[in-house]
């Protein structure tokens, strides 16, 4: 079932793979009709991680990137949506040559056509193949299929592993096995017979248990994996090389391990528990509650990015995810905001929240408590900035007020079309792009590099017609595209660290490659506290 941690199951072994010498790339399978995440609200699906090449994907490909430590791009990703679109082009293009196109095989077909060409071009040893969903359910069954064919056309070069719960119910005290015997069950009725089976849980699964998953479900004992819970998801590589799952997967195709090194891994994991000194971060965003539950999985990359950080930084970070409307409805708990060590506003789309935001940004720069503004967390620093110190009361970005006199942020003309033919679907600014930073600014000194590049998702723009009276102002451009002509970042004057990024650093940082602003950013936080 979704949130069993497959995707972090599938980057540790990519990781312990990884280790052993052999190189690795990691697909995941979406099986929704969306031919991409960026459609989906946040509250639904989690996180939208973009990649270099500007595809809106699956929050597992950045788990795979942060443990990898490797660019993945779009051709390891595909949805259901995706695949019939090609299929579909590809008849309109009379490439089946007169044939009738069937769900069966032409599907599967496309599918394993795209996990080929994503292996060939991660250049990989090891190709792991992510597939979503739920083993039984109709949404995913084509992809068993492509795995199934894909078995029967490479035998032992292919094998399947089983994500499975086992509950253990609180009035029994007992772990059950019986959902993962009937979900190998099932997995058996499309034709497969999984390798191994990971049983998450939320304790280590013990001899009888395994005893019993080998007995009913054909599995060997010591390639049943117990994967219990863990305080933090980078001990997971750990847990798995005490049961040597990486060695048994490469011994089940008949390989070894050529080396065994996961001494940065581990000097990242140390680090982590090293940092004593505490420092509270504020996340204000507004994708977190379904029903009486809290979600953070809209903002994983930016918590995994803190996490990053903090190892860097010596210190341990604490999270207080704050929604921005209870500060709409009640100025007052802007107070609440002078116990965090700095402050973060993610990305974000559309009305709901965002004065409670402008208020954040508004508090936070008079209080000089550090803060990172990431993509909408910058259009609305810029707004605060207008409003505050030009006096122009209704400034705003046109996704809120198309008609505000200051509109500070606002649409290009090639944005505008997109708008209008309502085209919505992977036409935001995806992907990388060249940012120039100014001398002497905070950005500069964090990355310590005059060009970088970052990743962005959005459709507004910092409004240029108004950026020679915000600078005038005192508001800081401190990074531009290389042409000059989009404003990238944005700071200001006299304050511990205020950056405003119209990217999104978060989607690059990496437990072995921090990102530099967020190092930065604890750093001020560290020195805050
Ligand atoms: N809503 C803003 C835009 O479309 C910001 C998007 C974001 O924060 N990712 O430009």
């Amino acid at each position: 079932m979704s949130g069993v941690g497959k995707g972090t199951s599938t980057a540790a072994l990519g990781l312990t793979l990884k280790a052993k010498g052999y190189a690795v790339t990691a697909i995941k399978i979406d099986p929704y009709v969306n031919v991409d995440a960026g459609t989906m609200n946040p509250v639904e699906h989690g996180e939208v991680f973009v990649t270099i090449d500007g595809d809106e994907t699956d929050q597992d490909i950045g788990t795979y990137e942060r443990y990898l430590g490797v660019d993945i791009t779009k051709i390891n990703y595909m949805t259901t949506g995706r695949v019939y679109q090609s299929v579909i082009e590809r008849e309109r293009n009379l490439e089946y040559g007169g044939r009738c196109v069937e769900v069966v095989p032409h599907v599967p077909e496309e599918v394993i056509r795209r996990i080929e060409a994503a292996a060939k071009s991660a250049k990989a040893d090891i190709t792991l193949i992510e597939v979503g969903g739920t083993v039984g359910e109709y949404q995913n069954i084509l992809f068993l299929e492509a795995g199934r064919m894909m078995q029967v056309a490479h035998g032992k070069n292919v094998k399947f592993a089983l994500v499975s719960y086992l509950p253990v119910p609180p009035s029994v005290g007992e772990m059950k096995t019986k959902p993962t015997q009937y979900a190998v069950r099932t997995l058996n009725s499309a034709g497969i017979l999984p390798d191994f089976v990971i049983g998450r849980s939320e304790q280590a699964m013990d001899k009888p248990r395994k005893e019993k998953i080998a007995q009913f479900c054909q599995v060997p004992p010591e390639h049943i994996i117990s994967a219990p819970d863990v305080s933090s998801i980078y001990d997971i590589p750990d847990m798995f090389e005490e049961q040597e799952f990486a060695k048994k997967v490469l011994k089940s195709f008949g390989l070894r391990a050529k080396k065994n090194d996961l001494s940065a891994w581990k000097a990242f994991v140390r680090a982590r528990k090293n940092g004593h000194k505490e420092v509270r971060i504020g996340v204000i965003g507004k994708y977190f509650s379904t029903g009486n539950f809290t979600l953070s999985d809209a903002y994983i990359s930016v918590l995994e990015a803190i996490k990053h950080a903090g190892a860097a930084a010596g210190v341990m970070p604490k999270i207080e995810w704050l929604n921005s409307e209870e500060f709409e409805k009640d100025p007052k708990k802007l107070k609440e905001l002078d116990k965090l060590s700095a402050v973060i506003i993610p990305g974000g789309f559309g009305s709901r929240g965002i004065e409670g935001k402008i208020a954040t940004i508004n508090y936070v720069r008079k209080n000089k408590i550090p803060y990172l503004g990431l993509c909408y967390g910058m259009q609305c620093a810029v707004i605060e900035f207008a409003r505050t110190e030009l006096g122009w009361k209704k400034a705003n970005t046109t996704e809120i007020n198309p008609k505000s006199d200051h509109p500070v942020i606002d649409l290009m003309a090639g944005q505008r079309d997109n708008v209008k033919g309502k085209k919505y679907g992977g036409t935001l600014r995806l992907g990388s792009y060249k940012c120039k930073l100014a001398d002497g600014s905070i950005s500069r000194k964090a990355y310590a590099e005059a060009v970088i590049s970052e990743r962005h998702r959005h459709r507004y723009e910092f409004n240029n017609d108004y950026r020679a009276e915000l600078e005038k102002a005192g508001l800081v451009i401190a990074g531009t595209s290389p042409d000059n002509r989009l404003v990238e970042i944005v700071e200001v004057k006299d304050h511990p660290f205020f950056v405003g990024v119209q990217f999104h650093p978060e989607f690059q940082s990496r437990p072995l490659a921090p990102h530099p602003l967020f190092v930065g950013l604890l750093h001020a936080a560290k020195k805050r506290k």
